[in-house]
């Protein structure tokens, strides 16, 4: 397949985008008074929530921690929190950091995740955008190879950052997820404080995680199947999290 693409500048892509942070660049967006928002989900050591084909790309990106008698796999996104226009978006839909913008600011419309091909559709992009300019991807292949590079940093970055951001969720008291495929479980939390944690883990470096991670799920249905795994489930109601539900309505 062969996609052609030229970014018209409409800044659509920067509005109300969660941006994918790498843990340097959290600590960038702390510094400079912006919000992060923390995701979490988690598949369990049976296989419960791991879709069999993205294996290989999940268990990279994930860190091993304990939940009730067995064992979960924790995969953790800080992302600018974009409600609206991103803070760094001025009246002209320019970037204001466009130098120094995140790695996905960089990649978008491409995907991170190799298991998700590229849909215009699914995209912000104008029609437009897709009918002009370079060929991006030309037979199954993307051309741009800066681009692809600036992929596979952001892929490694995820892959070498989720044990520091495991020990920093830790700190921070975050210790509850969604299953993956069910949902999210997502985290507003103070800045100050994520950026000491930051400082803190950084200063030296995380031994493996020893928090215990409990289950936020969907319905009692896939609660069923968690507990009987030996993993911890909560039916509390959330108070420092929202529970982002992935399944149908
Ligand atoms: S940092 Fe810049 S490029 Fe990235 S979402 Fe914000 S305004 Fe857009
Ligand atoms: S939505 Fe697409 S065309 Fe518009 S600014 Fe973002 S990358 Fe460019």
């Amino acid at each position: 397949m062969n996609t052609q693409f030229s970014c018209v500048g409409c800044g659509k892509c920067c509005n109300d985008h969660h941006v994918p942070l790498t843990l340097t660049e959290a600590r960038a967006w702390a510094a400079d008074g912006g919000q992060v928002i923390v995701l979490v989900e988690a598949f369990l050591g049976n296989g419960l929530g791991l879709p069999a084909q993205q294996r290989e790309h999940a268990e990279r990106r994930s860190c091993r921690v304990p939940s009730g008698s067995t064992e979960a796999y924790v995969a953790i996104t800080f992302a600018a929190y974009n409600v609206g226009p991103c803070r760094n978006l001025d009246e002209e839909q320019r970037c204001r950091i466009y130098e120094r913008r995140p790695l996905v600011c960089r990649i978008y419309p491409m995907e991170i995740n190799p298991h998700i091909p590229l849909n215009p559709q699914a995209k912000e992009c104008p029609t437009q955008s897709w009918e002009q300019g370079p060929q991006l991807i030309l037979g199954g292949e993307l051309v741009d190879l800066e681009l692809a590079e600036l992929i596979r940093r952001s892929r490694q970055a995820d892959r070498d950052d989720i044990p520091t951001k495991t020990a920093i969720c830790a700190l921070l008291g975050i210790r509850t997820t969604a299953l993956k495929g069910d949902g999210f479980t997502a985290y507003l939390p103070d800045m100050t404080a994520l950026a000491r944690a930051i400082d803190q883990i950084q200063a030296q470096p995380p031994e493996a995680s020893s928090q215990s991670w409990r289950f936020h799920l969907s319905g009692e249905d896939i609660a069923s199947q968690v507990q009987a795994a030996g993993a911890q489930v909560v039916s509390d109601t959330p108070l420092d999290y929202a529970f982002i539900s992935l399944r149908a309505a």
